[in-house]
């Protein structure tokens, strides 16, 4: 590890040094405060996936508590070894659906386009995880071409959502780059950035990335916060500059056991996202089988009795859906507890938000 932050010399120097002066490699780990349990699995843990974490995120990180929410979402930890019977390398059939390298195509108007199997920093529940190890490589123009191609010679696709690995962890160049070949294609009209850097790594949000992705191309981008001790000052800041630029901004969460899977929690989370920073919480994801996670899952009733809660508390633009994406490419479906209790006829029988079932009896006009 480096504490030498020099002044930036180039657009990406400040972010850049950020990212060398926290967690690069598994060997920065030995001089952290870890447990001997951490300790002795992080060798065999960061060969399944790697481990990086820069310096805020770190400094997030209450080292006088083992279940710390921030350091269980960075630090490897002996449950990840744990091989559990119904666990998948590819937990939500990405590779199912992908016709040509670095895209995934399976609904019409929209694919995922990974120009970076590389992130600022890796989550110990990354659902690409496998991905990340087995591919694992970065961004060059010749890589995306063949997706390039794709997407040019299908009219039917009008947003590309820029995912993978983080596709903000590449300089602005990269990105402008990309940015400029995609406005090329006459049938796009929106640019959708999955991305953990406004959590992560603040500060890589520059008035050089507004510029290298502000063009002709309606711009989203889709934070990932999970817990409300990563609402820093400096995320507030990021996200305020995205915003001014005009950038919708959307979140989704993965629901994690022992990071968020309380109510306080949740809805901390999702009031603050939308009341302070001005995101909308879009999604929050059931955890799916991606190995080694089974110590970080809730149960699908734990999450539906979270959501109810949720929806009871705060209004409904706080309220992200609650969804499980499918494996074999099955996508993602709501999973939040009907309302419906049942129909006779022309009569439906609803529960309405105080848990009271009501009649509602269909009008409608014959023409
Ligand atoms: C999640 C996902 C999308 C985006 O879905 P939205 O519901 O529009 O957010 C698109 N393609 C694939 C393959 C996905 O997994
Ligand atoms: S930033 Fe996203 S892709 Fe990268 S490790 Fe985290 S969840 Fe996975």
């Amino acid at each position: 590890m480096t504490t030498n932050l020099k002044q930036p010399a180039a657009p990406d120097a400040a972010w850049q040094a950020e990212v060398r002066a926290g967690v690069r490699h598994v060997r920065d780990l030995a001089s952290l405060p870890l447990s001997a349990a951490e300790r002795a699995v992080m060798q065999e843990a960061a060969a399944a996936h790697k481990v990086r974490v820069p310096k805020p995120y770190l400094d997030l990180i209450d080292w006088s508590d083992a279940n710390d929410p921030i350091r269980a979402q960075v630090i490897p930890s002996p449950g990840e070894l744990v091989a559990t019977e119904g666990e998948l390398d590819d937990p939500i059939g990405d590779h199912v659906f992908s016709p040509v390298p670095r895209l995934t195509h399976r609904h019409a108007d929209r694919v995922l386009l990974f120009p970076t199997y590389q992130c600022a920093v890796y989550c110990r529940f990354c659902f690409r995880k496998e991905s990340l190890t087995s591919i694992g490589r970065g961004y060059t123009s010749e890589a995306l071409e063949p997706a390039l191609v794709y997407i040019d010679g299908h009219p039917e696709i009008r947003e590309v959502i820029l995912t993978g690995g983080d596709p903000l962890s590449l300089p602005d160049k990269a990105l402008a780059e990309i940015r400029a070949r995609l406005e090329a294609i006459p049938h796009l009209r929106l640019l959708r950035i999955h991305t953990r850097v406004p959590v992560a790594l603040p500060s890589r949000i520059t008035s050089g990335l507004v510029e290298a992705l502000q063009g002709r191309l309606m711009v989203t981008v889709v934070t990932h916060f999970n817990h409300p001790r990563e609402l820093t000052a400096k995320a507030e800041a990021a996200c305020r500059t995205m915003r001014q630029a005009g950038f919708v901004l959307l979140n989704q969460s993965v629901l994690l056991k022992g990071v968020n899977d309380k109510i306080e929690v949740l809805e901390e989370l999702c009031r603050e996202l939308m009341y302070r920073l001005g995101v909308k919480p879009y999604y929050l994801h059931h955890g799916d089988l991606a190995r080694g996670m089974a110590h970080r899952r809730t149960t699908i009733a734990q999450g539906q009795a979270l959501v109810a809660e949720l929806r009871r508390r705060l209004s409904g633009i706080c309220n992200p859906a609650y969804v499980i994406d499918l494996p074999d490419g099955g996508g993602k479906v709501p999973l939040t507890a009907s309302h419906v209790e049942g129909r006779d006829g022309e009569t439906w029988r609803i529960r309405g938000q105080d848990g009271k079932a009501r009649s509602y009896s269909e009008v409608v006009a014959d023409c």
